[in-house]
């Protein structure tokens, strides 16, 4: 067996852990005689899979109790139009578009009412996090959106926006459990799990209580309301169960390797490594505002498409995989996301020295 080191965006890297705990399980789960994958969703085994994952996760976020915690499918995407059918009571929300994912959502948001765009940082390539200290909202808008980390731009909100009051929601996808978070500040902190956390096929809605209604819009389907799968404990139908379990597990192994702030520290300590290099290389070059930048992605350049594109070629075969820019923008870019261990970073730098002194 050998495994490579993979900066992939997402679906992305696990801890070998707990990859390693879920092959063990995998023919029978604790004296079951099944695998998790085999089991009723509403069988007894099943039931302290899932409430567990939930109690851990509240754990580490510090979740308030009058927050739900919802495990549903559909990716983060359908949380784009979820959001507005549950949320747009006045039919207007506002938006800030930080990237393309910001601007899946907004334009989503429009086929339900009137969604305004409050800033934006397309005029540079959503290269920064626009100011977001006093923003033209809408006194009646239903809530304010963000993408809290860009995945494919590589910025993070640092500070929260002022939103005037208005009910906050936060796509967290890519920086979920990345660092401690003040839940009390989101009206609605939602990701995929698939970038930061689990596989694929798991979506984690942390929501306020008094944002679950039936008041939602006309038309929405049962499956999209919060309300069905709050009722019923995310379990109303069968539930992404596999891949819950493994959030589980992660959520474990974050819990020993010490919480959020330890992971924040880690991620800090991965993040300057890189961004360290990319400020002294001659040849390669961060893509972000400095003070914007992200944790968890980071993409960079070389000034040429051909030397991008043997760089990745040469890294692939260094077996450090996936380091190609997302196809909008072209160039690199090295997630590196909670599984990826100290060392995987630095021999990305090591290679990214070697290829310099090359090709410099
Ligand atoms: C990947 C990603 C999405 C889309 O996720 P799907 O689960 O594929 O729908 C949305 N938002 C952000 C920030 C992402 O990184």
């Amino acid at each position: 067996m050998s495994r490579v080191y993979n900066f992939s965006a997402g679906p992305a890297v696990l801890p070998e852990e707990v990859l390693k705990e879920a092959a063990d399980e995998m023919l029978d789960y604790r004296g079951s005689g099944m695998s998790v994958m085999e089991m009723s969703h509403r069988s007894k085994v099943y039931d302290t899979i899932i409430k567990e994952a939930e109690a851990d996760l509240r754990d580490l976020m510090k979740i308030p109790d009058h927050y739900r915690v919802l495990f549903l499918q559909g990716g983060a995407s359908q949380q784009f139009a979820m959001i507005p059918m549950n949320l747009m009571k006045n039919r207007k929300a506002a938006y800030i578009v930080t990237g393309q994912w910001a601007k899946k959502a907004f334009q989503e948001a429009k086929i339900y009412g009137e969604a305004v765009e409050v800033a934006s940082s397309a005029d540079q390539t959503f290269s920064y996090i626009p100011d977001c200290s006093d923003l033209p909202i809408p006194e009646d808008a239903d809530y304010v959106y963000i993408c809290e980390n860009n995945t494919i731009y590589g910025t993070k909100f640092k500070t929260l926006p002022n939103t005037n009051g208005h009910t906050l929601v936060a796509d967290v996808s890519s920086c979920f459990l990345s660092e401690p978070v003040d839940v009390t500040k989101y009206g609605v902190i939602y990701g995929g799990v698939q970038k930061n956390i689990g596989p694929a096929g798991v979506v984690i809605v942390i929501i306020r209580e008094d944002l679950i209604t039936e008041d939602v819009l006309p038309g929405t389907p049962t499956m999209l309301k919060y309300k069905t799968h709050a009722d019923a404990d995310s379990l109303y139908n069968t539930p992404p169960a596999y891949g819950i379990y493994i959030c589980g597990k992660v959520f474990k192994w974050i819990k020993k390797m010490g919480g959020l702030t330890a992971m924040k520290e880690i991620n800090e300590r991965k993040a300057g490594i890189l961004y360290d290099f990319l400020d002294e290389s001659t040849l390669f070059k961060g893509t972000v505002r400095r003070q914007d930048r992200s944790l968890m992605n980071v993409p960079f350049v070389t000034g040429s498409e051909e030397l991008d594109a043997e760089f990745v070629k040469e890294a692939k075969a260094a077996g450090l995989e996936n380091l190609k820019g997302h196809r909008s923008v072209g160039g690199m870019r090295a997630s590196i996301y909670n599984a990826m261990p100290v060392e995987g970073v630095c021999r990305l730098v090591e290679f990214m020295k070697e290829f310099e002194k090359k090709n410099g």
